[in-house]
């Protein structure tokens, strides 16, 4: 089999690829290791209940981007305000944390309040350069948030140090309020929506299945071939093996995989990228999904979990974000368990702790049923930004460069991304091969590599 274009993956990067070079004329082959497209996005359907991989919500902040799954999920996308807390010492208070401590009892508050406004009227504030996170939280948020919140969250998340953590992702994720809002927070119950992820948006059918579904559904057939795991490449060769198809030339290659993985089963490859792949960590997580005989009645989307005794990061309620994912008069829930990637545990004892866990904390009531229950480990689940990461990539994707090979998404970029960037990965590396030599003339529909360039600016259409 030869193609012009080889995609390792079939989430939604690699799929946002194919579409994008679909009236191109170019001959591309998607090859997915499953039995299913969608990746980290996919949805499994277990006794009437839609599982994602925990919650998958769309957070749309391009206008590309809203218009490209607009136009895939046509009438099948609902808008949410979001609705997420934080449990702490008993109690429920609104997220973010560092401006919510309303409702913590008064000690906690003033602590806080207290550290915090060390960080804007004491000295620390000129050391808001820090490098490396913990610090970085400090001089940002102060002793109180960091001791109450910042720190026992983010150790359970990422399960290394924070001070092996540098600053480089955070800014989008963590919100910072401005003192203003932090003093309110602590005295009032602040409704403002803080952060990135304030307004989301969820298929109402399907789960988030249904975008990586749709985005397939428009693919010439044959562009996507399942359960096709790719087993090694030969880069110098330009030549796959691939599980069900068997030996797969081809022009260029976009892996979408996860990077460690890519290097392992291709090459060869200099020392220095042996050994900067070595470097490179990632946390797994280990979800439970579960279906439970009753509605739920907190109208909550997610709540987080920073304390200790409670072995979960988050719990978040399905059948919230769309009736349809969970039978009449039933919910279901995701639970969230990070680990250090590789890392072997007793899954038995873990799942008897996240259910002592639930208890505890009234998600699980007395005489509850669960009706259906699946554990989705997700093995690459976070990428660790800790300081050997930029240096190992950058000499990995020098060579990658010189192989012309195209590594794109959140595991083949290695990188900390939500699934809109995903798409935009996939659309941007659709460009940059169309405006490369490996196709120079686009097939006469009316198209050319025109519409895909500069996918981001304002007024493209997909
Ligand atoms: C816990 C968690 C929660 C998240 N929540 C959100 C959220 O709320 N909102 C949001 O926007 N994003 C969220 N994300 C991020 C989102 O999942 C990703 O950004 C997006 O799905 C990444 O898509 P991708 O195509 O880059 O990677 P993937 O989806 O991982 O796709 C890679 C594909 O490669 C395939 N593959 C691997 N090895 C092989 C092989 N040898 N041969 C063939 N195929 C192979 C895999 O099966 C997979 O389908 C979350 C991620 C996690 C881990």
């Amino acid at each position: 089999m030869r193609v012009d274009v080889l995609v390792l993956g079939g989430g939604l990067a690699g799929l946002s690829t194919a579409y994008h070079l679909r009236r191109s004329g170019a001959s591309v082959l998607v090859a997915e290791k499953e039995a299913r497209v969608g990746g980290t996005a996919s949805s499994s359907i277990r006794k009437g209940f839609v599982f994602d991989q925990t919650g998958h919500l769309l957070h749309l902040h391009s206008l590309y981007g809203r218009r490209l799954v607009g136009s895939l999920l046509r009438g099948n996308l609902k808008t949410l305000l979001r609705s997420a807390w934080i449990r702490l010492q008993g109690r429920t208070t609104r997220y973010p944390f560092q401006a919510n401590t309303y409702g913590l009892p008064a000690a906690t508050v003033v602590d806080c309040l207290a550290g915090f406004l060390e960080t804007v009227y004491g000295h620390k504030r000129e050391l808001c350069c820090a490098s490396d996170f913990e610090q970085w939280s400090l001089r940002r948020f102060g002793s109180g948030i960091c001791r109450h919140f910042m720190f026992p969250y983010n150790r359970k998340l990422w399960g290394l140090p924070l001070s092996r953590l540098t600053t480089e992702w955070q800014g989008r994720f963590v919100p910072a309020p401005a003192p203003a809002e932090v003093v309110v927070g602590a005295l009032q119950d602040q409704t403002k929506r803080f952060g990135y992820n304030a307004v989301f948006r969820y298929p109402r059918l399907g789960g988030s299945q249904a975008l990586a579904d749709a985005l397939a559904a428009r693919l010439e057939s044959g562009t996507v071939s399942l359960g096709a795991a790719v087993i090694s490449v030969d880069l110098a060769g330009k030549t796959a093996w691939v599980r069900g198809l068997g030996e797969v030339r081809f022009e260029r290659l976009v892996n979408t995989m996860p990077l460690p993985e890519f290097l392992d089963l291709s090459g060869p490859w200099p020392a220095a990228v042996r050994a900067a792949r070595r470097r490179l960590r990632h946390a797994s997580v280990w979800c439970l999904n579960i279906g439970l005989d009753r509605p739920d009645q907190t109208g909550r989307h997610w709540v987080y979990f920073p304390e200790p005794r409670y072995p979960f990061y988050r719990v978040g309620i399905y059948s919230n974000f769309a009736a349809a994912n969970a039978p009449a008069g039933t919910s279901s829930y995701y639970v969230e368990v990070s680990r250090p990637g590789g890392a072997r545990f007793d899954l038995r004892d873990l799942e008897r702790r996240v259910l002592v866990g639930l208890r505890d904390c009234g998600v699980l009531e007395r005489g509850d049923r669960l009706l259906a229950k699946e554990w989705r480990p997700i093995p690459y689940a976070y990428v660790l930004y800790d300081f050997p990461r930029a240096p190992a990539l950058a000499a990995i994707f020098r060579e990658l460069g010189r192989q012309g090979v195209e590594s794109i998404g959140r595991y083949g970029a290695w990188k900390y991304s939500f699934m809109e960037e995903a798409l935009l990965d996939g659309t941007a590396c659709a460009e940059r091969l169309l405006n490369s030599k490996m196709h120079p003339a686009p097939r006469q529909e009316g198209r050319s590599a025109e519409h895909l360039l500069n996918p981001y600016s304002e007024g493209k259409h997909p």
